[in-house]
């Protein structure tokens, strides 16, 4: 079968980590340029992206792994010239530039494919599948880590548009948003934000459900020195725990750590790209992003200490 032939957009940390591997381990896609200001990749090399657009014959498919902030203007000329799309998250900056990626490739007939990593662990999906028809005691989601050892140098995410530590956090939120039994609101968000940026470095945000009886609380924070915690911690009305660990790659339910196993996150995304190109279908889900824009609508907000750069 003839490959699709693919080319990587923004080529920093995690094209370099996961987008690279994951593409030559895939028999479908053959991975044929890469694009960077500074020119760092690998294939072809290209330090203008619409370059590579006009340059690369064949190409079919695009994985666009910039910061989120310059994803829409990228996104709709691929998409304006059929290419399929993968978006890493979040997808854009903004809800309506989502939208308006999603109704322009449903109008050119392309796969836009909004990826959430986070949700490609399979104790993600146990523990969907333990949570499903309950109602919800409490829930504390706690996602904490060091900024400087796992952002170093990325001074977009202070930018606006950048999402401070929402970043991380919108992790937790895709994950939140796959395995809650319910819907869910925002309802209040408090941020801490460095007196020299323009985003949040910690958030604490309580949410409100239907299906919940008590509190359900995240607490996100860039400024953990101690190693970092991604940890989701629920306690059903009839007595079950359900706790995710680190990052959504495990489960315990009622302490019992859960045995399970997948092809990894990304290997799995790719999977996915090729049956929604197959099928010229579309994934794009919004609602980690939604959760993110509200608790940035209902926030309050206090300057902290200037975050080093
Ligand atoms: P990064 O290391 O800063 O890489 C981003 C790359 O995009 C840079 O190499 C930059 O290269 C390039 N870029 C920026 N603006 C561009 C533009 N206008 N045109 C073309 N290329 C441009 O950031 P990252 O950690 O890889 O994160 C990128 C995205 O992946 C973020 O949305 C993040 O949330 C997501 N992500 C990151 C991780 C992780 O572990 N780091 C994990 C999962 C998802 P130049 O400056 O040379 O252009």
């Amino acid at each position: 079968m003839k490959k699709i032939k693919i080319a990587i957009i923004g080529y920093g940390k995690i094209a370099s980590d996961q987008h690279v591997p994951s593409i030559e381990g895939n028999e479908r896609f053959e991975l044929v340029a890469t694009s960077s200001r500074s020119g760092e990749g690998v294939e072809a090399m290209f330090t203008d992206w619409r370059e590579l657009l006009r340059t690369v014959e064949g190409l079919e498919a695009v994985a666009i792994t910039t910061p989120p902030s310059v994803r829409h203007e990228i996104a709709r000329e691929c998409i304006e010239a059929g290419l399929h799309v993968l978006l890493e998250k979040p997808p854009a900056a903004t809800l309506s530039e989502v939208e308006d990626m999603a109704c322009l490739a449903e109008a050119k007939g392309t796969t836009l494919y909004a990826t959430w990593h986070s949700r490609h662990n399979p104790a993600v999906h146990a523990a969907a599948q333990a949570l499903a028809g309950k109602r919800i005691a409490e829930a504390q989601i706690v996602w904490q880590e060091d900024v400087h050892k796992w952002h170093p140098g990325q001074q977009w995410i202070w930018e606006r548009g950048g999402f401070g530590v929402f970043d991380p956090g919108i992790n937790a939120f895709s994950i939140l948003t796959a395995i809650f039994p319910g819907s869910l609101y925002v309802r209040s968000a408090a941020l801490s934000v460095p007196s020299n940026g323009h985003t949040p470095i910690a958030a604490e945000i309580d949410f409100g459900s239907e299906v919940a009886d008590g509190p359900l609380h995240a607490s996100l924070d860039f400024r953990r020195t101690e190693g970092e915690a991604w940890t989701m911690d629920f306690k059903t009305a009839d007595g079950l725990r359900v706790q995710l660990l680190d990052g959504g790659s495990r489960v315990l339910l009622n302490g019992e750590e859960q045995q399970v196993s997948g092809p990894g996150e990304y290997a799995d995304i790719y999977r996915e790209f090729v049956d929604l190109i197959d099928e010229r279908r579309s994934s794009v889900d919004v609602r980690p992003l939604r959760l993110v824009a509200d608790c940035l609508l209902t926030s309050t907000s206090k300057s902290v200490e200037p975050i080093l750069m």
